[in-house]
């Protein structure tokens, strides 16, 4: 740490990647540290809204939400991390950036529109208005993966456009996947029956479709259990990689071969003490949101701690199973932690469907609150 006392008082932390995990942890040091994040993109994207988004691109504005808004005293460096060591961060561009404390905060990849890796609002909000229209003019739609992602595209599409045919398809037999109830598991498909999505499960595609996800065009594909689809457009709804190809010297080898980054019950990035990895890089727990800001409060206060001299760091407690899978705005199912019984359609629309969490990122932003569908 840096020699006088207002420095020590003040640690430089570098918060390396502006998602969920990142932009809850950057603004919960604003206050006590020299907070310095580093991120490609010109804007949040709250990915939670946007399939809602691909749908219904009037909702587009209220999900890309630019940093500027985000930190009082902390500052943005909009560049791409592509080494990290323990007491230095370098850019894309060749800046350097001296740390005391580092957060790992760099997310995965999944295929868009689910997310996207265009850093421009400007450019990625034409894609998904391209995407939109593309969508329009399809009559049948086949979704590849029956988790929460397809199911819950499935939904969006059928709230839109009754008339379209929907498959969705998955390799296991079940939908959902994870460590969630029978019974959540049974619900959500009961409700895509009703909404007329035809599931076929059980068995991959032969081949992958000839076009590009998102691209509209006509295709005949197979299952291997010889069912056949027609399709005008596809979307690939699985696929989560993580972000961690940037580190450096002594941390490479926290970089697990799956990716994914080794920490310790403090969200130390594992042999480190001044280190620290949130969200869905870290070995800490599920992937998701929820999950990256409870674990971003964590590591605020450990970051805290140790600037403060101190070693009583706490510990990441996980919430335990939660999940909450929307079917358009007024249908879906979930499950939160410490209940036994799953929750319906009600509560899942107020707690998501209904405004896909707009209005609480909107704050985090300094935006006025926004009206949902
Ligand atoms: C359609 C959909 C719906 C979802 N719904 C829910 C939900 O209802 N509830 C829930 O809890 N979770 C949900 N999730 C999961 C959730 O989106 C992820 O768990 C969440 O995005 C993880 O947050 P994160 O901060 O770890 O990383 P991300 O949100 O992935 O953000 C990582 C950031 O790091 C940046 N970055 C990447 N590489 C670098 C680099 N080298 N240098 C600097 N910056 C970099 C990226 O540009 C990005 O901004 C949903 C996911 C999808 C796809």
């Amino acid at each position: 740490m840096t020699d006088d006392n207002q420095a020590a008082a003040r640690p430089t932390v570098v918060v390396v990647g502006g998602g969920y995990g990142g932009i809850t942890v950057a603004k919960a040091l604003d206050d006590t540290s020299d907070v310095v994040l580093v991120e490609p993109k010109d804007a949040f994207m709250h990915n939670i809204a946007a399939l809602r988004a691909l749908v219904d691109p009037s909702w587009l504005p209220r999900i890309f939400l630019p940093y500027s808004g985000l930190l009082t005293k902390g500052r943005g460096v909009r560049d791409r991390a592509v080494t990290v060591e323990p007491h230095r961060v370098v850019t894309a561009s060749g800046e350097e950036i001296s740390a005391d404390f580092v957060v790992l905060a760099t997310g995965s990849r999944y295929p868009f529109p689910a997310k996207t890796d265009l850093v421009d609002t400007h450019r990625a909000q034409e894609e998904v208005r391209r995407t939109n229209r593309a969508l329009a003019q399809a009559d049948r739609v086949l979704l590849v993966g029956a988790g929460p992602v397809g199911i819950e595209l499935a939904g969006e599409i059928r709230d839109v456009w009754p008339e379209k045919s929907i498959v969705l398809l998955d390799v296991a037999d079940e939908i959902l996947g994870g460590p969630y109830l029978p019974e959540l598991k049974a619900e959500l498909r009961r409700q895509l029956v009703e909404a007329r999505v035809e599931l076929i499960l059980g068995s991959p595609l032969r081949q992958a479709p000839p076009t590009e996800p998102g691209e509209l065009g006509t295709f005949t594909v197979s299952t291997e259990a010889g069912t056949e689809i027609v399709a005008d457009i596809w979307f690939r709804c699985y696929g989560v990689v993580p972000n961690s190809d940037y580190l450096g010297g002594e941390l490479a080898s926290a970089r697990r071969p799956d990716g994914f980054i080794e920490v310790g019950p403090t969200l130390q990035v594992a042999g480190q003490t001044t280190v620290f990895a949130v969200g869905d890089i870290s070995t800490a727990d599920n992937k998701m949101a929820g999950f990256a800001r409870h674990q971003a409060a964590t590591v605020a206060d450990n970051v805290n701690a140790l600037a403060q001299g101190r070693t009583d760091l706490a510990q990441y407690e996980s919430m335990g199973v939660a999940i909450a899978v929307p079917i358009g705005a007024t249908g879906g199912a979930g499950q939160f932690p410490g209940q036994d019984e799953i929750v319906g359609r009600e509560t899942i629309s107020e707690v998501k469907g209904r405004d896909m969490m707009v209005s609480q990122f909107g704050e985090a932003f300094g935006l006025p609150a926004t009206s949902a569908r």
